[in-house]
This record gives structure tokens, sequence and C-alpha cells, in this order.
């Protein structure tokens, strides 16, 4: 239901493109979910779709599929090659068109960043993320590449897709002719800018030739390499002008190369902040614009077009995190939305790692078929108590109640939220917030009822008397023993992030898992926050420079921060895949110091007391030493409620298990038993 006063007039006006009239601005980006490779995954990929096309993106855009073998992202990667291929996707498209939306199938050739050892460039230069280097096309390669560009189109509008995406941007193999750190090209495919144009532009007339006015053709053009060697604004322009003239309907904006050592997508990237990039554009083409990137929720993308920043708007992973995003803005309830919290946990990281991507606040996303939405079940509700309000509880409590259960949630804290709590007071992670907002919400719409500040036990239980006790009480700080770990400077992570202890200047940080790096971020930001994201990662946002690269401003904290671990392994190698080298680098740059295979020795007067990785007695002179040695489960009250009452008792979360414990594992393991009392 439309309501009488939208709050983002300009996200849901409507928008015509080639002879589609788009019901909103909003576009679900490309994302590979995984399971295109799958075998029988398409039937899973077209639920996925039609869940995301049922709550009303614009226009959708699949994950990359290569016009042919050596383009694939892998061996077996998805491709559009054969009428075979095209009739796989039909179930996709009639899908999608079933429940009311549009589609168009992107195209991608990784080029040399394609992960197997038959790919191909237009130079045989490696890149710096593959160890496969690529051989360089020949003319003859590159005519038949673009006759393979030509036939996927036609063969894709065959499928029923109403339109098309070429990838153009982060560094695949279109964006690896554009510019000159990947073209060293002598032909008439490489030198001047005339030349490197060529490859799209011949892809996009082609394409138009051969699939007539009425195909929609998105071009993503990459607007900001982030790569030593990538374009100029002003090459920028000319290539859009010319994408425009060969047929494009739409331009999509691509931010930054794989390669880049810029995050463009994390969580600390600020909300729509490469808006700026599209609206430089503005002005200098006729066909609209699509502006990309931490785009989460709907005030950002309305504040973005109110600015007359793009045309539209895409978001890929926020279409994980929640399929209705789009529903739920038209009907003015923000509140209700399930906020991508840009982690990358559960989709990027896992597709990085040969799994299905799905999404961390969401565990549904890509599962859709295995994990239908249950009709609640009024016959047999169950009194549920769940112990707990961190994320394994409230998804639990969530899941259980939906389900018709009548839910009582008892969390100790005044607040629900658990870890969550804890994670949004780091620098850059102030989204975790909206995933408590989120479940806040929903608890109260699905009627379950929440206490506050109490610390259950089997008494207050058996009071009101439960058929289904679930214990999330979560996790505790591990204990650290050492001689003079009981003195007042020796502090654990909640303290330190809670604001409870100040700590002084010179600070030792004991364990580098996920938890000490955060510490570590949350001790050093200081001149970050001053420089900004823009200074601190030296984006050069007049877009003067080439790649729009500026040299970073000076991070350097004014605290001595240490952090030390006894393995001898690269520090943070546990963190998430793409992730993990923000954090790195991060800390590298504002002077933390990081100290592998050491053997913790004592803490005294003068410091802390170990023995380095060659076994030289070693003293860091500090103010504080935080503990950050990983967790234990906090499960005391299972075995006492197992005796206590005549009910069954679950536990899950971290007091289940801490072992390989993170949000996604609470989240999964919350959701299934909910689904299943
Ligand atoms: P963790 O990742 O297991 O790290 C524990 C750290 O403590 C390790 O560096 C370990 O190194 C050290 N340690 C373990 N036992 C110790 C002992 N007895 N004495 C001294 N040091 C000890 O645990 P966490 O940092 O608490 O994180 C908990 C979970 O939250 C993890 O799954 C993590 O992935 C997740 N998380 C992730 C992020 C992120 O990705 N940014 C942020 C926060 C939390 P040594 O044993 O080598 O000394
Ligand atoms: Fe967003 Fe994280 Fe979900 Fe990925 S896993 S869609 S980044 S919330």
């Amino acid at each position: 239901m439309k309501p009488e006063h939208p709050q983002y007039p300009h996200l849901f006006s409507p928008l015509s493109v080639a002879h589609l009239t788009l019901p909103n601005r909003v576009i679900m980006g490309s994302m590979h979910i995984g399971l295109e490779e799958k075998r029988d995954g398409m039937k899973a990929l077209s639920e996925f779709y039609k869940e995301r096309a049922q709550g009303g993106a614009g226009l959708i855009v699949t994950g990359g599929v290569s016009p042919n073998r050596r383009g694939a992202l892998g061996p077996g990667g998805a491709r559009m090659a054969n009428s075979r291929h095209a009739r796989a996707h039909e179930v996709i498209t009639d899908a999608v068109h079933l429940a009311g939306g549009r589609i168009c199938l992107q195209l991608l050739h990784g080029g040399r960043y394609s992960y197997h050892p038959f790919n191909v460039a237009p130079s045989a230069i490696q890149a710096p993320i593959n160890r496969f280097k690529p051989s360089a096309l020949s003319s003859r390669g590159i005519r038949s590449t673009i006759r393979d560009y030509i036939r996927s189109a036609k063969l894709a509008q065959k499928a029923g897709y109403d339109g098309l995406e070429i990838m153009g941007s982060e560094g695949y193999l279109i964006n690896q002719f554009l510019v000159r750190r990947t073209n060293q090209r002598s032909d008439e495919w490489g030198g001047t800018l005339e030349n490197r144009m060529r490859f799209p532009l011949e892809i996009v007339q082609g394409i138009r030739a051969a699939c007539g006015p009425d195909f929609v053709i998105m071009y993503r053009l990459s607007m900001l390499d982030l790569v030593e060697e990538g374009g100029s604004w002003s090459e920028v322009v000319t290539l859009a002008c010319n994408i425009e003239a060969a047929g494009a309907n739409i331009i999509n904006t691509g931010i930054g190369w794989h390669e880049a050592r810029i995050p463009t997508i994390a969580t600390l990237v600020p909300r729509g902040g490469f808006s700026f990039v599209t609206a430089k554009l503005k002005g200098e083409v006729s066909i609209p614009l699509v502006t990309t990137n931490r785009f989460n929720m709907p005030d950002a993308c309305e504040a973005a077009l109110a600015a007359g920043h793009a045309d539209m708007v895409s978001m890929a992973r926020p279409f994980l995190a929640d399929p209705d995003i789009v529903r739920k803005s038209e009907a003015n309830q923000a509140h209700r939305i399930n906020t991508c919290i840009g982690c990358n946990q559960a989709c990027l990281d896992h597709i990085f790692q040969r799994q299905t991507a799905s999404c961390l606040v969401n565990p549904r996303a890509g599962n859709e078929l295995s994990m239908p939405v249950l009709p609640p079940q009024v016959v047999s509700a169950k009194r549920v108590a769940v112990i707990g309000g961190g994320p394994a509880g409230m998804s639990c409590a969530l899941e259980a109640a939906r389900a018709g259960h009548q839910v009582t949630v008892y969390e100790a804290a005044e607040q629900l939220g658990g870890q969550f709590n804890l994670a949004r007071r780091i620098p850059g992670k102030s989204e975790f917030a909206e995933t408590i907002r989120y479940f806040e919400n929903m608890l109260e719409e699905a009627g379950a009822t929440v206490h506050l500040g109490v610390r259950a036990d089997a008494a207050l239980l058996s009071e009101t008397g439960f058929d289904e006790v679930v214990v999330a009480t979560g996790v505790q700080p591990r204990p650290f023993r050492l001689p003079g770990s009981e003195r007042q400077e020796v502090v654990n992570y909640i303290d330190v992030l809670t604001g409870k202890v100040q700590v002084g200047n010179r600070v030792a940080i004991v364990g580098a898992g996920g938890i000490g790096f955060d510490t570590a971020d949350f001790l050093s930001h200081d001149r970050d926050e001053e420089l900004g994201f823009y200074a601190s990662w030296g984006i050069d946002k007049e877009l003067e420079t080439i790649g729009g690269l500026k040299p970073p401003g000076n991070r350097k904290t004014k605290r001595e921060i240490h952090m030390f671990q006894r393995s001898e392994k690269k520090m943070g190698g546990g963190l998430g895949k793409t992730t993990g080298w923000i954090h790195r680098q991060t800390l590298k740059q504002r002077g933390v110091k990081f100290h592998t295979g050491v053997r913790y020795e004592m803490i005294g007067d003068e410091g802390l007391v170990y023995l380095d990785a060659k076994g030289v007695r070693q003293c860091f002179n500090c103010d504080h030493v935080v503990i950050c040695a990983g967790q234990l489960p906090n499960n005391a009250l299972v075995a006492t409620l197992q005796l206590a009452g005549d009910w069954h008792v679950h536990s899950i979360g971290g007091a289940q298990s801490a072992q390989k414990l993170d949000a996604e594992r609470a989240i999964i393991e919350g959701t299934q038993l909910g689904r299943s009392l």
C-alpha cells in the first residue's frame, strides 16, 4: 500500500528506460551468489530473485556471467555461451516477470582476474591478487571476444532478460583495456584513448545492433579506479559520452578495482560515500546515471537523488539483508528494514571461500528454497523463554514469535544487543546498532515480551512456567593468568570499549583476534577522526589526479600501542578475507606494533615482560595491558535449568560453544532453533 505522504519522493518517482517504465529508482545491483555454478542451483536462484522482485526492486541485475570460457571467474564459472545456458536461465526470468519485476543479466569477463591458468588480458601483466598470469589476447582473440559478448547478449535476450549490464569496471577485462596500467599494447587496441576505448565501444555497438532498440543496455563504468596508472576524469567523461553514443541506455557507477588498497564497500565507508563521483558526471551525458556503494537505507538513497547526484541508486548487499527493503521504504517503514551492516562476512567472504553467499543478519538469503517463510502455527503454540538478548537470543526469539509461540526474552543488561553493543562502539562499525534496532522493533511486532535488566534463573522461570527454555547467554572473556595479572593496570576489553576504564598513552594488547583488532582500532583512531575517511585513505575528492589517488594523510596515533599473540602466524590472519587487509593496513598506518610468537612472563612495575619470537626477554613499559585473549562460554545456567523444570533446555551461540564463535554462527543457530521449536 502506498503511503499518503511518501517520505522518499525522488526514490519512488518512476523512470522510463528503453521500453521499460521502472516503478522506482532502485536497482538491485549485481551479486554473485554461488548458486550459479551449482547443480540445480538455478531453481534456488530463481527463488532468490523472485523474493527480491516481490520486494519491489525497480530493476534487478544478476551476478556476473561470462561471455566465454576464458572470461569465467573460476574453473567451471557461469557462462552464457550457448542455447543450453540460455534455457537454464528461463526459470529466473520467468519467476521475476511473474512477480512483476524486471531483470538484466550482467556480462562479466574477468580478464586477468579470472582465477584459472587460461585467463587472458590486453597485456600479459599479472594481477597482484591472482596467482595466474594472463596471456595477452591476439587481435583475433579480441575480435572473437567481442563476438562472444554479442552472442551472449542475444542468448540473454532469448532467455527472457529485459537487458544487460556490461561490467566495465572494478578492474575486470573491459577496465583492463581502458588504462595503461594493464594495457600496454601498441596496436589499434592500445596507446591512445581512442584505441583503448575501442573494445567496450565495439561491444556496446554490436549488442545494440544485434538486440534492437528495446533491449536495456546498462554499462558499468569505472569512474574512480583508485589504482596507480588508472584513468583520469577527462577520460571518464570521454568514455561516458562515447558509451552513450554507442547505444547504452543507462550508465552505472563503478568505484575501485578489486586490487585497490582503499576500502570501497566495507562498513567504514560512509553511507553513499561515493555519490560525489556520479554527481560529477551529471550533465555530461543525457542517459540516466546510477550511483552505488554503501547505500543501505532509504534516507541515504533519497538524499543522493534529492541532491541531484544521480537518477537511480543501486544497492546490492542490502537486498541480501532484506528482500523487502523497497516495499518497506515505500510504506515509510524504514524502522522495519533489516539493514546491511557492510560486514561482508556471510556474502563476499563466503564467495571467496567458494561457499554460497548468504547474509549475516538474514540467514535465509540464498537459502529461500530450503528455508521457506513459515506460516504461524497457532494451534501448537508453546511458551518459550529465551535467556540472553544478543544476536543468538534475538534471532531465536524472533523466529519463534513469528512461528506463533509465546516468547519471553530475559536480558540482564538494560538493552538488547549483547556483543553488538560493543561492536557498534568501534569506529566505522556503528551500523551494528541498526541490527539491534531491527530486532527490537520486530520482536515487538511479533508479540514477544522483552524483560530488560532481568537476570533469569530457574526460580523466575518456574513462576511463569515454560515449555522450552533457550540459553543464549553468550560468552565471557577468557581469564588471563600471569604473575601480575591482578594489577589494576590490567583491564579487559569490555571495560575499555564501554568507557569504564580510560587507558593511558602506552598500551599493550594481549591477544590479536577480532576483538584485539577492534580494541586497537578503538584506541588508535584519533588522527583518522580528524582527517576523515577520504584523507585517511588518500582519495582525491576533487577527482583531479590519475586514478583518484593522492597521498594518504598522516594517520599515526598519539598512543603507543603494541599488540601481542603467541602464535607465529600472520596477525589478523583469521579476520574476514575481504576486510582483514583493511584492519591490518589501518593499524600499520597508525603505527601500531605487531608482535607474534611471544611468550608472556609477567606484568610488573616495569610493564609487560615477555620473550620475543627469538626467545629474547623484552619489556614493554606501558600504562595499561588490555586483555583480548578470547572467550569462554557463559553457560552455567544450562545444567541448573536442566534439573530444575519440566521443560526442554537448549543452548545456542556462545553459550553453546565459544569455539569459532562469531555473529554469523550465533544468528544462524538462533534462527534455526527458533524455526524448529
Ligand atoms: P579469537 O579470534 O579467538 O582471538 C583470541 C586471541 O587471544 C588470539 O589472538 C589468541 O592468540 C589469544 N589467546 C587465546 N588464548 C590465550 C591465552 N590463554 N592467553 C593469552 N592469549 C590468548 O577471539 P576474539 O578476538 O575474542 O574474537 C571472538 C570472535 O569474534 C571471533 O570469532 C572473531 O572472529 C569475532 N570477531 C571478529 C571481528 C572482525 O572480524 N573484525 C571483530 C570482533 C570479533 P594466541 O593464542 O596466539 O596468543
Ligand atoms: Fe550486508 Fe554483512 Fe549481510 Fe553481507 S553479510 S549482506 S555485508 S549484512
